[in-house]
């Protein structure tokens, strides 16, 4: 069999080089034989006992060079001629549900500029449905949930709005509901929600901590920032009247992390003094940072130029991630932990995002949509609580997304944690779920280059901390 090298991307972490081997996504520390062999590899394709003939010329022992091939063809750095054939399996017929995202309600008491449900950028089309949701279609919808999660032995449930704690008692009799029906089938349930932490009370921080549901609060960093756009309808910043209800949830809520969730705009983008405030000052367990999703001509779009600026700041801070996980420290950069997390599990994806497949959302009404922000939306029905899910509707939306019909990812090396990028981004920018995010591919190999010198360091010299990653699989 002729050997060639396959496709990788390569790097250096810790002092050794690394291969990123795609598609298959797993990661390979290469020792200086292993170079020597990709670098004649390189050269041309050769028979596998040429390889070792000219490895053996540079010094290595036979049975040496006979073992570096080997490991090289098992990693698939080395493949046949024309690379490896593994087409990447089409969507299933039948993939059951995990994760069911509950919007209780599409109402919402702040008016942030840049929100995608209210924004100039929304999809939805809320216009004589249901603003809240009733007891019944929530049921239905956790029946749902478990008729289409049949053969998995936990599920998840994400509250959403809208502003999620605008029905707080509904969440309360979903929380009921769910609880008794995962008792009867044996299978095991969790909860978490998105807030904006304005209507947090004693009561419901001890409910929610009671319950060990997740919370995660959007929220900008400091004042001067936070108030830029996270605003009541009147214009008034929202930032004094969350920090002290945020505080209590921090103090009183002990049995989940915390974490905030920050949206970067053009005026709101000083990563580290956002990350300092919120880590720190206020006490997130994590902090999470995601660039606004918005058409480019939005006065708080982020440029290139701007985008450019984030990653420069992403990387300071990652290696500060780096430095705390050198000494086995927790750090809180959750954009960091997430991506090393895909990276530790290998993960090779054939679409970007659960959405549509082991995720769903649930407007108001009941509609079924691939994910919350296709909530409401006409356009992006896949279905109804009360009679089940379009087929039809799921598999076209899913063939679209498929990494393997986005034509720009078919040459790129991280296609394995990106697949083409969110869903809504791309409705957003180019009309179509099933067009490759491009405007960030850039920014996208930027990050996952970083991430994976983070990943190669970490595995070099505290290997052990990667244990965590197992850890964040299994929960
Ligand atoms: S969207 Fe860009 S970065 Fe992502 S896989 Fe496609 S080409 Fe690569
Ligand atoms: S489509 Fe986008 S917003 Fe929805 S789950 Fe996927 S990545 Fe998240």
């Amino acid at each position: 069999m002729q050997l060639q090298v396959s496709e990788f991307h390569q790097f250096e972490a810790g002092g050794n080089p690394f291969l990123y081997l795609v598609p298959s996504g797993g990661i390979f520390a290469v020792d200086e034989l292993s170079r020597k062999a990709l670098a004649i590899a390189k050269e041309n394709p050769r028979e596998a006992k040429e390889l070792l003939d000219a490895l053996v010329a540079t010094g290595a022992t036979v049975e040496d060079a006979r073992d570096c091939i080997e490991e090289l063809v098992g990693a698939r750095a080395l493949g046949p001629e024309g690379g490896w054939k593994e087409p990447i399996d089409e969507a299933p017929a039948k993939f059951p549900l995990q994760t069911l995202v509950i919007n209780l309600t599409n109402q919402c008491n702040l008016s942030c500029q840049y929100c995608y449900e209210f924004g100039e950028d929304k999809v939805a089309t809320p216009e004589g449905k249901a603003k809240f949701m009733e007891l019944e279609t929530a049921q239905q919808s956790v029946d749902f949930l478990f008729k289409e999660s049949a053969g998995r032995n936990s599920v998840h449930i994400t509250f959403f709005g809208g502003e999620t704690l605008m029905n707080f008692p509904l969440l309360k009799q979903i929380v009921d509901y769910s609880q008794a029906e995962a008792k009867a089938k044996g299978v095991t349930i969790d909860y978490s929600l998105t807030t904006n932490a304005t209507l947090l009370r004693p009561d419901i921080i001890e409910y929610l901590s009671a319950n060990a549901i997740g919370v995660t609060v959007s929220m900008d960093g400091p004042k001067e920032m936070n108030d830029q756009l996270r605003v009541f309808a009147n214009g008034k910043g929202s930032y004094d009247i969350i920090v002290p209800k945020v505080k209590e949830l921090l103090k009183q809520h002990t049995t989940r992390p915390i974490a905030a969730r920050v949206t970067l705009t053009n005026g709101v983008r000083d990563v580290a003094k956002i990350f300092q405030h919120l880590r720190y000052e206020i006490g997130f367990h994590e902090v999470g940072f995601a660039p606004v999703t918005t058409s480019p001509t939005r006065l708080y779009a982020i440029d290139e130029k701007g985008l450019d600026d984030v990653l420069g700041q992403f990387e300071k801070l990652a290696y500060e991630y780096l430095e705390f996980a050198l000494r086995g420290e927790h750090h809180g950069f959750s954009n960091v932990s997430d991506t090393l997390s895909e990276l530790h599990q290998g993960i090779s994806k054939s679409h970007p995002c659960g959405a549509g497949l082991g995720l769903l959302g649930v407007g108001p009404s009941g509609d079924i949509s691939p994910c919350h922000r296709f909530v409401d939306s006409d356009e992006h029905k896949l279905g109804h609580v009360s009679e089940g899910m379009d087929s039809d509707k799921q598999q076209d939306f899913l063939k679209r997304g498929h990494v393997n019909a986005k034509y720009d990812c078919e040459s790129c090396w991280a296609r394995p944690v990106c697949a083409g990028g969110c869903y809504h981004e791309a409705f957003v920018r180019y009309g179509d779920t099933g067009h490759a995010n491009l405007h960030y591919c850039d920014w996208i190999r930027g990050w996952t280059d970083l991430c994976l010198k983070i990943y190669g360091e970490i595995a070099t010299h505290n290997p052990s901390f990667l244990n965590h990653f197992d850890q964040r699989k299994a929960s």
